[in-house]
């Protein structure tokens, strides 16, 4: 058995990649064993992130949007534009072209910062040592005084819905279509879901979204979550709330379709689809990953049980991203890899919980980061929030982008930011400004007096901001001061 490594890293996704890399450029001997592989068995790093998540999504979801601008838009601005035809396989192509580039990108990194990267499944055995199965089927032992697992998630499966990669597919077979489905079904109205639903609706499928529970989008803000159905509604979706699925079966023949079962306020339901998604949630990749000998706990769901700083109840041991509690997104695991490396290095990095930001990439985009108004009523925390349509913001009026709104929380009392929330254009990059203002404790008044460029969409944040405590100049506050 080898000992040749400070630090294994067990997966290269954004937890896994980014530990990697920061421990190296820290100086400790770096080894990152990652299971995903091309055709000739090489390993190919970068998680469900780079191969079939974030940034396969964004692709698909910034191709289908100047599709549907150049249908519905451009008239508007006085361009005409006729014959227009979606040619989805080249789409295709240019999504798995942005993939190659990131994932040898971050195969570039690797050899940069001196990470060793290993072709296997890596499982943790006891006395942090981990076994590589490499693809050959060899095993190979090796300690390290430090272990990062950071095995990641995988989509849920439900009975109902069984996925046969043809007709009813996960997120991953959503991203490889062929041809755009006449009739599309998505189960599950989450992020995922809308995100999905969204890219095959504005090429022409005709979209029912069915969810289960009777609330849209529980954890945004509820005046920006009942804004975005409005508009989804609009842009075609067909959002059934309330509907719960309970079976499905796929017609076989020529031309496939599948017949789904739901039950809703009225009774038991039938639909049938030409292709259903499921996007029901993401559940940790554990099984498999800790010999029972390795001390390692797992919870009820199968998540890696860690404090807040990501270590696990045997010393030397971590576990951070979708592996670990919290919400499954890249940004979250990047950070508590940064965080895990640099404890190993001795410093006392942290990983700030409270402002996490959440996007959901649909057009308008919605970002938010920190309270809703819906939280802080049950804190029984007293708050003023102002808020700024884009509906009289400039830059968006003459960008055509006008759906939405900005809205800022503070503390009553102290005036204190406590949230932000952005349905509109842009609203990721909008929000993130508010996330840095926010690590430094901004009060609203601070982002008041912060001076904006005109003509920007920022200037709905900063009006937002100053509405709070009724000094608004563009729009007429509803707080007077
Ligand atoms: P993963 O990215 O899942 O990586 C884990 C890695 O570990 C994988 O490469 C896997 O092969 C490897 N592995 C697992 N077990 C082993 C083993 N035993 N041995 C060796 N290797 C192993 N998040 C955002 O923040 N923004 C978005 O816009 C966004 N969009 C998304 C869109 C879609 C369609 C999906 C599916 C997800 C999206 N996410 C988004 C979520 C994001 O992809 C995940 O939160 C993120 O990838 C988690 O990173 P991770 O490193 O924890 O795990
Ligand atoms: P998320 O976890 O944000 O990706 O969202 C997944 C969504 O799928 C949740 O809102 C669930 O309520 C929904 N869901 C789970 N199971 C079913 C089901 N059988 N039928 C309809 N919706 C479901």
């Amino acid at each position: 058995m080898s000992n040749k490594y400070d630090v294994i890293v067990i997966g290269a996704g954004p937890a896994g990649y980014v530990a990697a890399i920061r421990c190296a450029q820290l100086g400790l001997k770096t080894a990152c064993i990652e299971k995903w592989h091309d055709d000739k068995k090489n390993a190919v790093y970068g998680g469900t992130c780079l191969n079939v998540g974030c940034i396969p999504s964004k692709a698909l979801l910034d191709s289908s949007h100047k599709y549907a601008e150049a249908q519905h838009d451009f008239k508007t601005h006085g361009i005409s534009a006729s014959g227009l035809k979606m040619d989805v396989p080249a789409m295709i192509a240019r999504k798995a072209k942005i993939v190659d580039q990131l994932t040898g990108g971050v195969k570039q990194l690797f050899t940069a910062n001196k990470v060793e990267g290993i072709a296997g499944v890596g499982k943790l055995l006891a006395n942090k040592t981990v076994q590589i199965t490499k693809h050959d089927g060899s095993t190979e032992e090796m300690s390290a005084e430090n272990i990062i697992l950071c095995a990641g998630s995988a989509p849920i499966n439900i009975p109902p819905a069984p996925v046969d990669n043809d007709t009813i597919v996960d997120s991953t077979g959503a991203l490889e279509f062929s041809a755009v489905p006449k009739r599309l079904g998505v189960i599950g109205a989450g992020v995922i879901g809308l995100e999905l639903g969204s890219v095959w609706a504005r090429l022409g499928s005709e979209v029912t979204v069915l969810e289960a529970m009777d609330a849209f989008l529980p954890a945004v803000d509820n005046q920006l979550a009942k804004s975005a159905l409005k508009i989804m509604t609009k842009q075609g979706l067909d959002i059934k709330l309330g509907a719960k699925v309970t079976g499905s079966k796929v017609a076989k023949g020529k031309a496939k379709s599948v017949t789904v079962n739901y039950t809703d306020k009225d009774g038991e339901q039938e639909i049938v689809f030409d292709k259903l998604i499921v996007a029901v949630g993401r559940r940790p990749v554990s099984e498999n990953l800790l010999d029972e000998k390795s001390g390692v706990e797992l919870d009820k769901r199968g998540f890696v049980v860690v404090d807040e700083t990501c270590a696990t109840a045997v010393a030397g041991v971590w576990a951070c991203g979708d592996l670990v509690r919290g919400p499954m997104l890249a940004h979250k695991g990047m950070e508590e890899g940064v965080m895990v490396a640099e404890r190993i290095a001795g410093k006392k990095t942290q990983v700030n919980y409270d402002l996490v930001p959440f996007v959901i990439y649909t057009h308008p985009e919605i970002a938010w980061v920190g309270k809703t108004e819906e939280q802080l009523k049950e804190e029984g925390r007293e708050y003023s929030v102002g808020s700024f349509p884009f509906s009289i913001n400039g830059r968006a009026m003459a960008a055509n982008e006008s759906d939405g709104m900005v809205k800022i929380i503070a503390d009553a009392k102290t005036d204190r930011v406590l949230g932000c929330h952005i349905i509109g254009p842009s609203a990721a990059d909008l929000m993130q400004q508010m996330v840095i203002a926010m690590e430094f404790s901004a009060s609203a008044e601070d982002i008041g007096l912060t001076m904006f460029s005109h003509p920007t969409l920022s200037e709905a944040v900063h009006e937002a901001a100053l509405a709070v405590n009724g000094h608004a100049i563009h729009g007429v506050n509803k707080r007077k001061r």
